[in-house]
């Protein structure tokens, strides 16, 4: 397989705006208060005086393997060979959910017309589809994703996993050059995996 394209989140970054959900809405269509390809949640962690609350954006991790894939019916989910993106080919979705029960992320959503949809990395700009697109915003078309676009404190990249390791690894030695007691979590990924963020807080989260 090509190398893997994902996100790169850095919570230190974020600020809890919600300008990357608002993005991904209004470059993709997606039906108001009812589908969201991505959103932002806040993590509370310890207790008062030490109470922290970290926020994180999250969407689909496009998984190295992803379970989603497995329970479809009728094989209309797809991991790309080219960069591991997930698509959902809607012409072969029954809207049967099995995707989204399997999602540890609830990723994929139930639109109003009855099929799934979800972050296709910004693909197309068509809700949900993505299989059968001709290009993405890659490598030929240095169009990013509406969510990285719009990230008030650029805490959204997306890019080919390799690139994003090198900008994770970057802001954890920034990290502890703040404070060298700072714990830092280093960046994991699997062979074909995805670049996680350096947190302080033990907070289980790809992207
Ligand atoms: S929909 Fe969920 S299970 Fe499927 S690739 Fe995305 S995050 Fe992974
Ligand atoms: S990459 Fe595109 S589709 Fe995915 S969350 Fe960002 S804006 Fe939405």
């Amino acid at each position: 397989m090509g190398e893997q394209w994902g996100f790169y989140f850095d919570p230190n970054s974020c600020m809890g705006c919600n300008a990357c959900a608002i993005a991904c809405k209004n470059r993709h269509g997606t039906e108001a208060g009812h589908v969201d390809w991505r959103r932002v949640e806040t993590v509370s962690t310890g207790e008062f005086p030490d109470y922290q609350e970290t926020n994180v954006s999250l969407s689909c991790m496009h998984c190295e393997d992803p379970p989603c894939v497995d329970v479809c019916p009728t094989n209309a989910i797809e991991k790309r060979e080219s960069d591991g993106i997930v698509t959902i080919d809607r012409d072969e979705c029954i809207g049967c959910r099995y995707c989204g029960w399997a999602c540890p992320y609830g990723a994929p959503q139930y639109g109003e017309e009855g099929l799934m949809q979800k972050c296709n990395l910004c693909l197309d700009k068509g809700p949900g589809a993505g299989a059968d697109a001709e290009s993405k915003n890659t490598q030929d078309d240095p169009l990013e994703p509406a969510c990285v676009d719009e990230c008030v404190g650029e805490a959204l990249h997306a890019g080919p996993i390799g690139e994003l390791m090198d900008l994770a690894s970057d802001a954890a030695a920034r990290k502890f050059e703040q404070n060298p007691t700072s714990v830092i979590v280093e960046p994991q990924t699997g062979e074909e995996g995805q670049a996680a963020a350096n947190v302080e807080t033990p907070i289980p989260y790809q992207g």
